[in-house]
């Protein structure tokens, strides 16, 4: 080996670490987010290039070629054919293979101690173990989650003593996981362990739909993160120590930012069993009729209204209509009137996915409020816009104590003088439970695609002169 190699691949992850976590300081707004991409990329790739010279992969040089082509080849090619609304499935998978590839080191590590080609400490023994569980669970996990938002699955799965079922798997993961501590392992008890915990990740993840996957989904990034900074201590590493710990650090936190959007605490989530939103469920029975409006009569109200907020969710993201809101929106702008945009922590399907939008579209981000800032402005509104959104709005969160989303706090769009909803039809949003908003005296139904509704209200504004 070339003296002081070792020094300088020491000093190489160390860079990579501190341009990681500078990168992710980046992405904490959406003004330096991209450029913190960038660092974060940067850093990757640097840690990539120095791990070829890493003292423990001499003779695995064409394995790893072949690998990083593939994979990155795979990557690049589906992110660049990915529809934007496919991007919270395929942000779900890659967190997966996150916590797949961290669980299948811990697994490599624990077989080269049986096979004598490794010799671990007990605790790092016990933390690759604990790591191959959290992987393993995160990966199995994800990939429910991916297949829920693909529609591929139904959104909540339930039968009868789940959740004991679950504690019961989840124990008998813990016990193998034990065993391996004290006895030693081997190929048998590996292929039991690592089976109970995929197993466990599955069943966790099945009985949560509804509006409660938004929590799930950010915990599976937090424990992808804690799973690599484990394999990270396993492997010596600390460039992967730090990256897993600033994504585990980073994730809790958007777990719990998520878990408080929901008003639920993450035990709830987890083990009560709710989110009962779903095809099971019939819930918020709405009276009264649905009164709808056409889009001349919109832009009038709009262009003469002083205060309009817009609402998106979803449905923006299907229809890719940002770019025409925004126009909407600076024609407003230029009658006098005053435009805010209200994001609900949850909205759309990713965390952040309405931000990432109306920044795409080049709003103002001093346009753009969280929930709790703007609440308290809706009964001075004269026009709330709901464009493309539905579970956030739903006042049967506030209303009605049998709904499965009751005590989640939304945006309360039901309480300005008049609120216009944009939808395409009667489809329900992503807890499948229909919307008292629609029903309310000051709600008009504007139906249609966002983005052709949204270019009818350009053509309305602009022939007010
Ligand atoms: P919803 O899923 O509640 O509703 C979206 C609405 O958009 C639908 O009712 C649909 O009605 C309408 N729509 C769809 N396509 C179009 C289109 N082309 N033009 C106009 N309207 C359209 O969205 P929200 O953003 O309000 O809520 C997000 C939901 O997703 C919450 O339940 C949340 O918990 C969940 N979720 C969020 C995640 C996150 O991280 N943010 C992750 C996973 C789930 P119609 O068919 O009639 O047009």
């Amino acid at each position: 080996m070339i003296p002081g190699l070792e020094l300088i691949v020491s000093a190489a992850y160390f860079a990579a670490a501190v341009m990681f976590i500078y990168g992710l300081k980046g992405m904490s707004s959406p003004v330096t987010a991209r450029q913190g991409m960038i660092w974060a990329g940067i850093a990757m790739l640097l840690a990539v290039v120095v791990t070829f010279f890493h003292p423990k992969v001499e003779g695995n040089y064409l394995l790893m070629i072949i690998a990083l082509v593939s994979a990155s080849g795979l990557a690049w090619w589906w992110a660049r054919i990915v529809a934007m609304t496919d991007m919270p499935q395929m942000i779900a998978l890659y967190n997966g293979m996150g916590g797949g590839s961290a669980a299948a080191i811990a697994g490599v590590e624990l077989l080269k101690v049986h096979s004598g080609q490794a010799q671990l400490l007990p605790t790092t023994l016990m933390v690759a173990a604990f790591g191959a569980i959290i992987g393993s669970i995160a990966f199995s996990g994800s990939l429910v989650a991916f297949a829920k938002l693909q529609g591929w699955m139904k959104k909540t799965w339930r039968f009868p003593s789940q959740q004991l079922i679950n504690l019961i798997v989840f124990g008998i993961t813990v016990l193998l996981g034990l065993i391996i501590f004290f006895v030693g392992p081997n190929p048998f008890l590996l292929v039991l362990f690592f089976a109970f915990a995929l197993t466990a990740g599955i069943l966790i993840t099945i009985p949560i739909g509804g509006a409660d996957m938004p929590v799930i989904i950010s915990l599976y990034n937090a424990l992808t993160g804690v799973a690599v900074g484990l394999k990270g201590y396993v492997l010596e590493i600390p460039a992967l120590m730090i990256a897993g710990i600033v994504v585990g650090a980073a994730g809790t936190l958007l777990t719990q930012l998520m878990a408080k959007a929901m008003n639920r605490s993450l035990g709830n989530v987890l083990f009560a069993g709710f989110g009962k939103a779903d095809e099971d469920a019939v819930s918020g029975e709405a009276s009264g009729e649905m009164r709808s409006i056409d889009a001349t009569d919109a832009a009038i109200q709009m262009a003469y209204a002083e205060k309009v907020i817009i609402v998106p969710g979803y449905g923006l993201a299907v229809a890719q209509a940002q770019h025409k809101l925004w126009e909407v929106t600076q024609l407003l702008l230029s009658r006098g009137v005053k435009v805010s945009f209200a994001i609900h922590p949850v909205a759309g399907r990713m965390p952040g996915h309405m931000n990432v939008l109306l920044a795409e579209a080049g709003v103002d981000y001093e346009m753009i409020h969280d929930l709790e800032d703007i609440n308290a402005q809706f009964p001075t509104t004269d026009v709330a816009l709901v464009i493309g959104a539905n579970d956030v709005v739903n006042p049967a969160a506030r209303k009605d104590p049998s709904s499965p989303i009751f005590g989640m706090p939304i945006l309360d769009v039901d309480k300005a003088r008049n609120c216009i909803v944009i939808k395409r039809g009667q489809g329900t949003g992503f807890s499948g439970i229909e919307n008292l908003l629609f029903f309310e005296d000051n709600t008009r139904m504007l139906y249609g695609d966002a983005q052709k509704v949204a270019q009818q209200l350009i053509s309305g504004i602009k022939s007010l002169g």
